[in-house]
């Protein structure tokens, strides 16, 4: 039986994504090869990344002539130093959201003097700082749009004069916000978008080239956009399946569609959460994420018991992230609504034999 499977990354994909690209690995398209044995420089593949590119623009209303799409390998792990390598001249302001934002604050500090200029770590990440300005005399700002972990979300975007930089593994594709807004976007493609092992950058051209230190190659956004994300040899497989879940995105009826969707998900689920007199939301109400409910059981002794009726109704990876312990529901873009009825339930079910 298929599972609800609520995993926070890697994560659910559209079935018919896992049927296609199933297919795809025994034989692409009746090319009678399959999609992990052809050349990166095929024909069949450049179709495949130019399109995966083509579509993450479209989605993100991003116009071409300013933005280019790569696809790269180390995660938005490797990102954190990424971006700083291409940007950093001196100094640059980040907001610590998370256990994320704080190891992005980590790796920048390798390059320059970073300003944090608000944490909410004093309360375990449980609400978005909203006192502060973005300095005018940085580099850059760097924030993660979406915190995974302790399940807050940015709902809006400071003002800010300089280049914005975003970690936005965990939303990427499933709200509409004016992407403009931002100069790098990044995300690792197993949250929202294909399996892990691609990372997605939208980078805006102009502004690259402005830092004086020397840039390893493959650290380099100007080498892989110019190089069109074939510098090296490009993760041929989660790209293709990447291309087919922004393909399927599109037939949904795109960002728009699949936002009214999640918030759908999101209401039911929140709405049960503060209900259930078993039950307390971790996050500031005004700051929960769409993507990532996070929830406590105010009973530990319930525990068990709980669990037990979560492996009966065949619910996958709700456990919550060891730093805060729970539950997290993660709903992303492919996760069905009765998925979600299902935990509901299972939440009702407890409470009537409590
Ligand atoms: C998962 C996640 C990461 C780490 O991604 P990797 O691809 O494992 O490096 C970074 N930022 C956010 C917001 C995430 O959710």
């Amino acid at each position: 039986m298929k599972k609800h499977n609520f995993s926070a990354g890697p994560c659910i994909l559209p079935q018919e994504v896992f049927q296609k690209a199933s297919q795809a690995v025994l034989n692409l398209d009746d090319s009678g090869l399959s999609i992990l044995e052809i050349s990166h420089r095929s024909k069949a593949f450049v179709e495949i990344m130019e399109k995966a590119q083509d579509l993450a623009l479209e989605h993100l209303k991003l116009p071409k002539e300013e933005y280019q799409i790569l696809f790269l390998q180390g995660g938005a792990s490797m990102q954190f130093i990424m971006s700083a390598f291409n940007l950093m001249q001196t100094k640059a302001a980040y907001l610590d959201t998370g256990s994320w934002s704080a190891k992005a604050i980590k790796e920048a500090k390798l390059l320059g003097e970073v300003n944090v200029l608000a944490s909410s770590k004093d309360k375990n990440y449980n609400y978005i700082p909203k006192n502060f300005q973005v300095p005018t005399d940085v580099d850059y700002f760097h924030c993660t749009s979406n915190n995974t972990i302790f399940g807050t979300q940015i709902k809006d975007f400071p003002k800010a004069n300089v280049p914005v930089v975003c970690d936005m593994s965990s939303d990427i594709f499933s709200r509409e916000i004016d992407f403009s807004y931002f100069d790098v976007i990044y995300a690792g493609a197993q949250k929202n978008m294909g399996p892990a092992g691609a990372t997605l950058v939208a980078v805006k051209k102009s502004c690259l080239g402005k830092v004086d230190r020397k840039i390893p190659s493959m650290l380099d956004y100007q080498v892989h956009c110019g190089k069109d994300s074939m510098f090296n040899t490009p993760p041929v497989f989660p790209v293709y399946v990447s291309m087919l879940t922004l393909e399927w995105l599109k037939e949904q009826g795109g960002v728009k569609a699949i936002e009214a969707k999640n918030k759908m998900k999101a209401d039911a689920m929140y709405l049960e959460i503060d209900r259930n007199p078993l039950f307390t939301g971790f996050a500031e109400k005004e700051d929960r994420s769409d993507m990532n409910a996070t929830f406590n059981l105010k009973d530990e002794a319930l525990k068990s018991k709980f669990e037990s009726l979560l492996v009966e109704a065949g619910v996958n990876g709700l456990n919550g992230h060891r730093s805060v312990g729970g539950y997290r529901a993660s709903m992303y873009n492919a996760l069905p609504f009765e998925s979600v009825q299902v935990v509901i339930e299972a939440m009702q079910e407890l409470e009537k034999n409590a």
